[in-house]
């Protein structure tokens, strides 16, 4: 079973409508703090990024987060995270969060969420690391995106040896052992026909 030195989250840049999905996101910067496992994000101070930082800082997590240079000059970076890089561009930044972390986990989100979590499941599905994918389905919102993957199974458009990549569940401590635990394929097994 594999166990996580640093996770890193995707979550909105935005604040929710409503005020518990802040508090949802603060919960799991404590909790990742509380084991022990440091928190890998895009640097923002602002929307459930800035609550996610706050709540792992608060209980005393390390939280390292990667910005490209144009957010940082909106001065959109978040300057008391335990260290803060700052990268030139977009590309660099994911590159860069997906070296540092063993796992990855998103949270709600919206463009900028979506798309760094597909793309290192991606990066899963081709090899180029080796590393597990989880989403954390507060409150059902993720809940379109289960039946979308469950028809692309049933479809075939995602392989039986590609399904454990990503794992879906409402509690992080669960999600956390479920990721520990899947089945992370060679390239050669999703390239069979
Ligand atoms: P979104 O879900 O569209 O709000 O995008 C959030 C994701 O994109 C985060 O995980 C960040 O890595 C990145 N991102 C988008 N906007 C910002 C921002 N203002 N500051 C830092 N990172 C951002």
């Amino acid at each position: 079973m594999r166990s996580f030195q640093r996770v890193a989250v995707y979550c909105a840049s935005a604040d929710a409508t409503v005020p518990r999905y802040g508090e949802m996101a603060r919960g799991v910067g404590r909790r990742l703090a509380e084991r022990g496992i440091g928190v890998v994000y895009g640097g923002g101070r602002v929307g459930l990024m800035g609550c996610l930082a706050e709540g792992a800082l608060a209980a005393g997590g390390e939280v390292i987060g990667v910005i490209p240079e144009r957010l940082m000059t909106l001065e959109l970076g978040n300057e008391r995270s335990t260290r803060l890089e700052i990268v030139p561009d977009m590309h660099r930044r994911k590159a860069r969060m997906a070296e540092l972390a063993d796992a990855f986990i998103a949270l709600p989100g919206g463009w900028g969420t979506w798309e760094e979590l597909f793309e290192v499941v991606t990066w899963t599905q081709l090899g180029y690391h080796k590393k597990p994918v989880g989403v954390l389905d507060h409150d059902g919102f993720y809940a379109p995106l289960r039946a979308l993957v469950s028809s692309a199974f049933d479809q075939g458009f995602v392989r039986p040896a590609v399904q454990e990549i990503l794992s879906f569940d409402e509690d992080l401590d669960r999600l956390l052992e479920t990721m520990a635990r899947a089945w992370l394929p060679d390239v050669e097994a999703w390239l069979q026909p």
